[in-house]
């Protein structure tokens, strides 16, 4: 199972990663989550991408490709993976395609999430993370155990500053621009599946294992 998982940031991707990567035991592969443990273990590109993301600006290609490319290297992947937020620009396709034919590998399928901006910055400005797993939270829609406490690990639970609401349009505007054509790209590859971010975590759930069922 190698999948892609697309779709502007609230529209649903998290959650339903969280569920296949459990499903069909493979990594999540999260190129935010990573520039994320960069930038904590204090690395030079982890400084360089925090910039850009607090800018909510997308990290230059060059660094998105060399990380994926680092982390295509590890073991685990044989099994399979989900990427999460990668690939986000036609560059960024393309490098991704030549990666994977290097390895002799070709996608599953490409899963893109649809949801009305109003509703994703409703949903981003309630969302909670774990400074430490990245694990992420609502306060409406997904609490965790302990208030402001993660459940995994009790790390402390954070409100990111790009998921603050002005940084969230821009956000929303680069993701138009940029990964929409990425869309289309899939689509004429007949890899793209397409799910309605408005409808329930189980409706999702149950929609997505049911096609992806069918493509293996
Ligand atoms: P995410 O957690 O996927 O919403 O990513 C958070 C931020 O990390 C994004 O707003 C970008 O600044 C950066 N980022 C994550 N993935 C990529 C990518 N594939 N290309 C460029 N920037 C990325």
């Amino acid at each position: 199972m190698r999948i892609i998982l697309m779709g502007p940031p609230g529209a649903g991707k998290g959650t339903a990663a969280e569920s296949l990567i459990k499903h069909y035991h493979i990594p999540h592969i999260s190129t935010g989550n990573i520039f994320r443990e960069l930038y904590k273990d204090r690395t030079k590109v982890g400084k360089i991408a925090k910039e850009y993301i607090e800018r909510g600006e997308l990290v230059p290609d060059d660094i998105t490709n060399e990380i994926v490319r680092h982390r295509l290297s590890h073991s685990d992947v044989k099994k399979g993976f989900l990427f999460d937020g990668y690939p986000r620009n036609l560059e960024q396709a393309e490098a991704l395609d030549k990666m994977l034919n290097d390895m002799g590998w070709t996608l599953t399928a490409a899963i893109n999430f649809s949801a009305p901006d109003e509703v994703i910055i409703k949903r981003i400005s309630g969302r909670r993370v774990c400074e430490t797993c990245g694990t992420v939270y609502h306060v409406t829609n997904k609490k965790p155990k302990v208030p402001g406490v993660c459940d995994h690990d009790q790390g402390r639970l954070i409100h990111r500053n790009d998921d603050m609401e002005h940084t969230v349009r821009r956000r929303l505007k680069i993701y138009l621009n940029h990964t929409e054509p990425v869309i289309g790209y899939y689509r004429e590859k007949g890899l793209l599946i397409t799910v309605d971010g408005t409808q329930s975590i189980e409706e999702i759930d149950q929609t997505l294992k049911k096609v992806l069922g069918e493509k293996t």
